[in-house]
């Protein structure tokens, strides 16, 4: 009985925490503070999202094509997805924003990076450009984002879905998930970057405030991503970005973690299947539109604070996009240009994390530790 309480406590946490940890946001001191009356004023709405990939596709002379995925369909409550297009080279890059429609500054953050190529001029822009095409969604769940709630809602029956664990074999509930992945599915991309924002949390051993967080949805060296063959590329994707962030000014970098507990000094890695990015990695084939299996390796970057638990102050926001738009745009350089392939793996272990007390998976509870893993 106590094992089954704990087991149906530890779904409900993974739920909660996986890709997001509010639930710390009132424990640490120091943070940014709004008094929970974040100013959502200061973050971009749909229409304005909608009137920025205007202005950005005018001005970039043919550079820059925005289209909507409404031949795939539309969101719940009807409203156009959006990407936008970048680049005439081979390498597919996807971007994506805002799957968690509460997660604001990323979206400004993938619109900063849209414009950096829509302009061009710069060696290292016109080199990505020249090896690479960029699709950005910058606001995956419209809905959400229109209500300032993490998940969608919807239409027929009200039901909240979480749309980064939307991605199953057990069928899509959303239709923004049918969207998106029928349109993935069709560009068939060879890396991607998921954007979000996490609620606040210490980087170990230090009194500092976690401004960004490295995370992989398969935990490195854990139970499912080294059978995905993108163990290794992935780690040195993340230690490539780690190296060239660390020295910002005000950025404290560690790794993305959940169910920390400062007590005993640990936490646990997520390894999570129904995520957008790890069904990448796994190469989801629903209704037949993946039959080949395509797959690609995927990280994801969280910024902290989010809008609606009020960890996300204005003096903050310009910073935390900052640190953003350049990890993006390194992480797509060093892509791009080979560099992230002469990393070291292990390096992944350079950035800072809680000694690992397990596994949060979607699949079977807690996992612990195996003694092969080389935690
Ligand atoms: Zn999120």
């Amino acid at each position: 009985m106590v094992k089954r309480l704990m087991e149906i406590a530890t779904a409900a946490l993974i739920l909660v925490l996986a890709f997001s940890a509010p639930a710390y946001a009132a424990l640490q001191p120091g943070g940014p503070s709004a008094n929970g009356n974040t100013n959502i004023n200061s973050t971009l709405s749909y229409n304005e999202v909608i009137k920025i990939l205007e202005d950005i596709e005018s001005s970039s002379k043919g550079q820059v094509e925005v289209s909507t995925l409404d031949q795939y369909g539309k969101s719940e409550q009807g409203r156009s997805i959006y990407v936008a297009k970048v680049g005439t080279g081979p390498q597919k890059i996807w971007i994506q924003a805002q799957i968690h429609g509460n997660e604001k500054l990323v979206t400004e953050a993938a619109l900063q990076l849209l414009k950096t190529y829509a302009k061009s001029g710069d060696k290292d822009v016109e080199k990505v450009l020249e090896e690479a095409t960029l699709y950005f969604i910058p606001m995956y769940n419209p809905d959400g984002a229109e209500m300032n709630i993490r998940h969608t809602k919807l239409a027929d029956s009200g039901k909240l879905i979480d749309l980064n664990r939307d991605w199953t074999l057990n069928g899509f509930e959303a239709k923004e998930s049918e969207v998106v992945y029928a349109y993935w599915a069709d560009v068939k991309p060879d890396f991607a970057i998921d954007l979000h924002h996490q609620g606040l949390k210490q980087v170990y051993g230090t009194n500092e405030s976690t401004s960004f967080s490295l995370g992989i949805s398969l935990a490195p060296d854990g139970p499912t991503l080294p059978g995905t063959g993108y163990n290794d590329i992935t780690k040195q994707m993340m230690a490539y970005v780690y190296d060239d962030l660390k020295d910002y000014g005000y950025t404290h970098i560690d790794r993305y973690q959940v169910w920390i507990d400062r007590e005993k000094g640990t936490a646990y890695d997520i390894d999570i299947k129904g995520g957008v990015v790890s069904a990448m990695m796994m190469g989801l084939n629903y209704k037949s539109l993946n039959p080949e299996n395509h797959s690609h390796p995927a990280v994801f970057f969280e910024t902290k604070g989010n809008s609606t638990d009020g960890s996300l102050g204005q003096k903050s926001n310009g910073y935390l996009t900052k640190q953003n738009y350049l990890a993006l745009k390194s992480l797509v350089h060093g892509y791009v240009t080979g560099e992230v392939e002469k990393v070291n793996p292990e390096d992944w272990y350079n950035i800072p994390y809680y000694p690992l007390a397990g596994y949060m998976t979607d699949y079977n509870g807690i996992v612990p530790v195996g003694p092969d893993s080389g935690y």
